[in-house]
């Protein structure tokens, strides 16, 4: 059975017509499930009796488990779901600041192997549908409450543009003012650097944010921490970037988790500001790395943070510093995996 998520509102009012039905009804049943988030096709009130049955024939709405729920001090609630062929993926809803977050996943494990990154270590799965990325939203969505879902990360586990036909469907979907209305510039793709995906995204003309994961500035290091930088190095990855700002006129953010005796002294700030240092369409946002304790893996101490960050600032780099939630749940950047998966 088909999911209807995996479908366009275009692509809903194609089918509805092989039903030989309105196409308006399209837009009331987008409606129902994705704003009044009802999930029986029976319960359609406007709908007629007949197309319900069509319907309820020809498609699914949901077709995953919540199977854990966990809740963290600072109100952040990471989610445990389950799709039918028993994949298990995990998303996190995270409240702060007058917004509310989410952070969905796009593939059942990961095949990039970061070495800072526990989402990868049980390996890779398969993609995530179209349909299932858009699930994790209803979930959250529902979470969320009584506030209201703003702004949507990908950066749970897997590689968003390794899986770019049904994100970026995905993200259309979420997007569009019958569904979640949720803005452009509200979503954030965070990528390790997939360079002919980033070429192919500058085209798609969405104007969602572009996350990069930098992490080093010189090539040797970042090999070490990320094996995709053998594939493409940075000098090709920097100009990418800068190619895909000019063609989009957006900021790329250059995330860099700092890792304790690894990435975080004054010489490493030194090669990010010959790296980035005065463009002005570039941001670096520094995150003090969590505790993994499969990768022995540990923060630097304040001091050196705010060392690192000011040599930035002084040098011309734009930065921000986040502050990470979640943490005590797991589900913090880079800290997304299946743990039950090691027992
Ligand atoms: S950081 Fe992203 S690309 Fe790298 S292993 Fe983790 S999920 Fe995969």
């Amino acid at each position: 059975m088909q999911d209807i998520k995996d479908l366009t509102l275009k692509e809903l009012e194609d089918r509805l017509k092989q039903f030989s039905s309105q196409k308006y009804h399209a837009k009331q049943i987008f409606s129902w499930i994705y704003k009044k988030s009802v999930f029986d096709f029976m319960a359609l009130s406007d709908i007629p009796e007949d197309l319900r049955v069509k319907l309820k024939g020809e498609f699914s709405i949901i077709s995953s488990k919540l199977i854990k729920l966990q809740k963290s001090s600072d109100g952040t609630q990471k989610l445990l779901l389950q799709f039918s062929d028993k994949s298990l993926i995990e998303c996190v809803v995270i409240p702060a600041e007058g917004r509310v977050t989410g952070c969905v996943s796009t593939q059942v494990g990961c095949k990039f192997g970061c070495r800072f990154c526990a989402s990868g270590l049980s390996g890779f799965k398969r993609n995530l549908t179209c349909a299932e990325i858009i699930e994790e939203v209803l979930y959250l969505k529902e979470k969320a409450k009584p506030l209201k879902l703003t702004h949507l990360v990908f950066m749970g586990t897997g590689e968003p543009l390794d899986n770019y036909v049904e994100v970026v469907k995905a993200i259309r979907i979420i997007n569009s003012p019958e569904a979640f209305n949720i803005g452009a510039r509200r979503i954030t793709i965070s990528t390790c650097g997939i360079i002919p995906a980033i070429q192919k995204l500058s085209e798609e003309k969405l104007q969602i944010e572009l996350s990069v994961s930098l992490h080093a500035a010189v090539d040797s290091l970042r090999l070490k921490l990320m094996p995709i930088n053998k594939r493409y190095p940075l000098k090709d990855l920097i100009n990418t970037c800068k190619e895909y700002s000019e063609k989009t006129n957006r900021q790329i953010t250059f995330e860099y988790i700092m890792i304790k005796n690894l990435n975080s002294n004054l010489e490493n700030a030194e090669y990010l500001v010959k790296l980035l240092g005065g463009w002005k369409l570039s941001k670096v946002n520094l995150i003090p790395s969590n505790f993994i304790k499969e990768l022995k893996i540990a923060p630097p101490n304040k001091i050196e943070v705010l060392i690192f960050k000011d040599y930035l600032v002084k040098h011309g780099v734009n930065v921000t510093l986040r502050r990470e939630r979640g943490q005590d749940i797991d589900a913090a950047c880079g800290q997304l995996r299946l743990a039950y998966a090691h027992k």
